[in-house]
């Protein structure tokens, strides 16, 4: 089964102004496009040829778990953003405060986790194996399932998410995230 690139859940330049058609034009057409071809090159002929990209991602290291962990990142990435964004609703608010206090503490503790990760990395909200929710970092192609933890959310700090609209400036980027979550899409991961 080859991996393949997903469509983007709104067109490319749906995102703008806060994350431009060009942005997506390298993120989602190269970047992304670039995993999933590599990822195709590595599996060819192994036993992984058949397996589904959870299968990979669990069972794998190196440049096969960059690759295909990097996939499943990416396309989540795409389906935690909208050009509607909003509010949560009541329901996925009140779990937030539970959580963290306020929506307003989670965001800021997100938006710290997420300029405080260092180097190339990506910041989720995630539903933990007791139930909780937390805000963690990863590294590199890091992903919460290898953590036993169910992702929610999540920002994508790597350079390359930013700097054709924000250069070196990642709070900016992050300022241009909150405009962006798609609310509807957390809260489906928090009830599945
Ligand atoms: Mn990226």
């Amino acid at each position: 089964m080859a991996f393949s690139l997903p469509d983007l859940p709104y067109a490319k330049g749906a995102l703008a102004p806060h994350m431009s058609e060009e942005t997506l034009d390298f993120h989602y057409g190269k970047h992304h496009k670039t995993y999933v071809d590599k990822a195709n090159g590595l599996v060819e002929g192994t036993d992984f040829a058949n397996a589904s990209l959870e299968e990979v991602i669990m069972n794998s290291e190196g440049g096969l778990f960059n690759n295909v962990a990097q996939i499943w990142n990416h396309t989540f990435f795409w389906n935690s953003l909208t050009p509607n964004g909003g509010a949560p609703s009541a329901t996925l608010q009140g779990e937030l405060e539970k959580a963290f206090g306020s929506v307003d503490a989670f965001k800021e503790k997100f938006t710290n986790t997420a300029i405080n990760t260092f180097g190339s990395g990506w910041a989720w909200l995630v539903k933990t194996a007791d139930g909780g929710l937390d805000v963690v970092s990863t590294s590199n192609a890091g992903t919460p399932m290898t953590s036993g933890q169910s992702a929610l959310l999540t920002c994508d700090v790597w350079e390359h998410a930013y700097y054709i609209d924000y250069r070196n400036a990642r709070p900016k980027y992050l300022e241009a995230f909150w405009a962006l979550v798609n609310w509807d899409f957390v809260e489906q991961n928090l009830n599945a």
